[in-house]
């Protein structure tokens, strides 16, 4: 039987990968939009499973005590960008999952999603390195599951933390850097 791989695409949304966004992480996230894009063909072409988290916030949301205000629930910016999500239309092995906080496990669908699939591999892209990607591996290295995250296709817009990041999810978490 061949191996069930799952792409997590994180947050790869307008507010933040659009200069005019409301929390642009600047050109060093927009840089990772054309590997993202190639990745997701490639899992599409291959009939592979794609999951987009994506924040969803309340307009008054705990959050933007700390961040601006960013990717509130049901306007553009909390939309992924165009060049991804015109990929998967029509497309039914994907899902978008809304999230109100960093992790991609806290109270909403990711879980059940991955349940269900049971992947021997799941792959890992987005923004940013070191708030969202960090503290959504760190779920699914809780679950025991393989994890690759291509350190050229994540980013963050403080290039110390991405750094950290990276090295923590390699030495703590075991994941395979590719
Ligand atoms: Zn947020």
């Amino acid at each position: 039987m061949s191996e069930t791989k799952i792409l997590i695409v994180v947050d790869m949304l307008n507010d933040f990968l659009k200069p005019d966004g409301k929390l642009y992480c600047g050109p060093t996230a927009e840089a990772i939009v054309p590997g993202v894009v190639e990745l997701v063909r490639k899992y599409k072409d291959n009939d592979d499973v794609i999951l987009f988290l994506a924040d969803a916030h309340d307009e008054d949301d705990l959050e933007f005590k700390r961040f601006p205000e960013h990717c509130v629930a049901g306007t553009d910016g909390a939309m992924v960008i165009n060049e991804l999500s015109e990929i998967v239309v029509g497309y039914d092995n994907h899902e978008f999952i809304e999230k109100k906080r960093y992790s991609g496990f806290f109270e909403t669908e990711l879980e059940d999603a991955l349940f269900f699939e049971d992947p021997d591999l799941v792959e890992v892209v987005g923004i940013c390195t070191s708030i969202c990607v960090m503290d959504t591996v760190g779920g699914l290295a809780n679950r025991d599951l393989k994890i690759n995250l291509y350190k050229d296709l994540v980013a963050d817009f403080d290039p110390e933390m991405h750094e950290m990041a990276l090295k923590r999810m390699e030495n703590l978490y075991g994941v395979n850097m590719v």
